[in-house]
């Protein structure tokens, strides 16, 4: 079993920075915190299917993707929740975490849901997703002639699928074991060799793109600083002999730094310099700056005056060895 992890978007990263910094009258907030609570909750219905993987069981090896992003020969992308590799098939999984009744339309491809009060709306269909994606991976598998199969998977057990055409499977995750099941047994024959699925996976995730951001706001939107957790973000903290202490309850930390430089990475830039480190967390020392700045090992260029540090992905968890 080879499971890839997860990822945090990083838009629902950028979110929870910008939700803790905003500041108060935000003509956007209200737009800002309802794609927070969108994206948070397909996260969560990602994480809850995530599970099912762990307990699969296969004779033999496979691999589960997840969240790859892939462009095709035209530079559109491909979001694909999860995909399963074998050495007999392939799955392509769209998961949704929606609640309510949800009705796909065969005919109009539309796809809708009954909210328990009553209110209908219209979602993107999950069948026609995942029929694009199908296609797609078809062209970039061709070499190894796997067989294809899609599943949309719900992850919210509120979720009641009204009507839906025959084209592709869709049900609830705790189906996850046995339609894994029926498909090995529909497949019973390997297709490849370890080494030939190695490759190929090989070959998809030296494919996969790296998230962006693209989405950015006035820095003059947020709120500057190391913010205190213990203040609701509100307060600001400040930095005296390698400390970092709050202006209004007094509580005081070290490593929060690495909260505070994560946020400036996702919402201002993903390279700091001295003087903008000490204009951003208002530290008066040029000094202080550096070695705040040096004790982390950032990989840099530039000469000692204009040197530039360029912070690593998944900061926090890269900073915390040298607290
Ligand atoms: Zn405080």
């Amino acid at each position: 079993m080879n499971i890839i992890f997860r990822e945090k978007p990083l838009k629902l990263l950028w979110l929870e920075a910008l939700l803790r910094r905003l500041r108060e009258q935000d003509p956007e907030a209200g737009y800002f915190m309802e794609q927070f609570r969108r994206l948070d909750a397909g996260f969560a219905g990602e994480q809850r299917v995530d599970k099912e993987w762990d307990e699969i069981v296969c004779p033999n090896t496979f691999f589960v993707l997840h969240n790859l992003l892939l462009a095709n020969t035209a530079n559109h992308f491909h979001q694909l929740d999860t995909l399963f590799i074998c050495k007999h098939f392939i799955l392509v999984v769209e998961i949704k975490n929606i609640n309510g009744k949800l009705d796909f339309d065969g005919t109009t491809y539309q796809c809708t849901r009954t909210k328990p009060d009553g209110t209908v709306e219209g979602f993107p269909n999950a069948i026609t997703q995942i029929q694009r994606h199908i296609r797609f991976i078809k062209i970039i598998s061709k070499n190894y002639s796997l067989p294809i199969e899609g599943a949309v998977i719900f992850s919210n057990p509120s979720a009641i699928i009204v009507n839906h055409p025959n084209t592709v499977p869709i049900f609830h995750v705790s189906g996850l074991q046995s339609h894994i099941q029926n498909l090995l047994k529909k497949y019973s024959k390997p297709i490849l060799t370890d080494e030939q699925l190695t490759r190929f996976v090989q070959l998809i995730r030296a494919q996969h793109q790296p998230q962006k951001l693209l989405t950015r706001i006035d820095s003059s939107r947020f709120r500057h600083g190391v913010l205190c957790p213990k203040c609701n973000y509100k307060n600001q903290m400040f930095y005296y002999r390698g400390i970092w202490k709050c202006s209004v309850c007094r509580h005081n930390s070290i490593e929060i730094f690495a909260e505070a430089l994560q946020d400036y990475q996702l919402l201002v830039n993903r390279t700091i310099t001295n003087s903008q480190l000490r204009t951003f967390f208002r530290i008066e020392s040029s000094d202080a700056a550096n070695r705040l700045l040096r004790k982390f090992h950032f990989p840099s260029i530039g000469t000692t005056k204009n040197r530039v540090y360029h912070l690593p992905d998944d900061l926090t968890k890269y900073m915390k060895q040298f607290f």
